[in-house]
């Protein structure tokens, strides 16, 4: 009998997908900012205490939404972390700005606020801070530095949904903050995303930018008899069937957080006993964070070959991925970005890292299947 494949992610979908998307169908409101639009608006609005949120197609085009507001020149320079998705970068060198890279701190993986200061220089301008995991950065430390400097601070909260800092949401502490709903997320939409505008001064920006720099937005509330070009904008928002899509799963965003924290509280308990015998570390969680369970990692114990763990566990039909090669040490990080000073632990921990299959439905069968595949890649080593 052959075994079953156990994929790294499988979407889940809460069933009421289909019905939200007819309903939208037949209301013959096809293009953005429709009913459901505004209702994810005004469920993220509360959800999160952001002054604003915008639904757009993706977190990708909300940092790229980021880099307008920011009205970053060429030249300019956003301190951020190399372990990081290549939106983080590539919104802000769309603008011609640079990135500076500042390694991360060896618990959570995230920016190490204690070397931002260091990076800062006359053409500083923002510091882009992601939340690696859905455990959020040391964002009070970091709010006191861009205060001392002047800065602006963007919140990648790409994986953070549903997850909190000290009691606030994460993508709701900085001047910006960027949530994505791409499949592999916790909660979907296929491709999808929004902005949350914390700094009331960006509200009406934001609303002009993701509107092809126009007015219209204030045009359908009847705040100006007609809409007009504004400032240098593009077509960010989503249209309604995707809001539709995605009204879905916000309505079941808890319990699907839920379920997925007691996967991993599962993975977390059954892998104390690798931990002990020091061939993995498990993830650290800091007391501030309240984490949304986006994903399983370990850290292999240095020495131990991933890539043959990896193929090991494939061999078992069990698929982990790893993570992020570091952008300072990719050909177009090194082209447009810099590395300010070590990149030592990004460049060690990029390397031991392991993401374990989590998704909703995976089940306990399935996940003593990863368990033990891995159990087994370690012992054979
Ligand atoms: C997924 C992800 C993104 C990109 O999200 P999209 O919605 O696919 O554009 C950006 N940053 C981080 C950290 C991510 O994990």
């Amino acid at each position: 009998m052959s075994l079953e494949k156990i994929p790294f992610n499988r979407p889940y979908m809460t069933g009421k997908e289909f019905h939200h998307i007819a309903e939208a169908n037949l209301g013959q409101m096809l293009a953005g900012d429709g009913p459901f639009t505004k209702r994810c608006h005004a469920w993220l609005e509360e959800r999160t205490g952001s002054s604003k949120a915008l639904l757009t197609h993706s977190c990708t085009a909300a940092l790229e939404m980021c880099a307008l507001l920011l009205d970053l020149q060429p030249g300019d320079e956003v301190i951020m972390p190399s372990y990081t998705f290549v939106s983080t970068a590539n919104a802000f060198v769309l603008r011609g700005a640079v990135p500076v890279f500042v390694d991360i701190r060896e618990d959570t993986l995230n920016l190490d606020e204690r070397l931002i200061e260091a990076a800062i220089t006359p053409r500083t301008k923002a510091i882009a801070v992601v939340h690696y995991a859905g455990v959020a950065c040391e964002m009070d430390s970091i709010l006191a530095i861009a205060h001392r400097h002047g800065l602006k601070v963007v919140e990648d909260a790409a994986q953070g949904v549903m997850s909190s800092y000290k009691g606030r949401a994460l993508g709701s502490i900085g001047d910006l903050g960027a949530f994505s709903f791409h499949e592999t997320k916790n909660v979907i939409s296929g491709e999808g995303g929004a902005l949350l505008a914390n700094d009331p001064e960006l509200v009406m920006r934001a609303e002009i930018i993701r509107e092809k720099g126009t007015d219209r937005s204030r045009f359908f509330r009847g705040q100006v008899d007609k809409y007009t070009w504004q400032e240098v904008g593009s077509s960010f928002l989503p249209g309604e069937l995707t809001a539709a899509f995605l009204w879905a799963q916000l309505q079941e965003a808890e319990a699907i957080t839920n379920s997925r924290l007691a996967t991993w509280a599962r993975y977390h308990h059954a892998l104390a006993g690798l931990e002990a015998d020091g061939l993995l570390r498990r993830p650290i969680i800091p007391q501030d964070c309240q984490h949304n369970a986006h994903m399983y990692y370990v850290l292999l114990a240095p020495g131990i070959d991933r890539q043959a763990v990896l193929q090991r566990m494939r061999d078992e039909e069990v698929y982990p991925v790893f993570h992020y090669v570091p952008l300072h040490s990719s050909p177009a990080g090194e082209r447009y970005g810099r590395a300010h000073g070590s990149m030592q632990l990004t460049d060690e921990l990029s390397n031991r890292l392991v993401r374990l299959p989590l998704w909703c439905g995976l089940g306990d069968e399935r996940q003593d299947r990863v368990i033990s595949a891995l159990s087994t890649a370690l012992a054979r080593r």
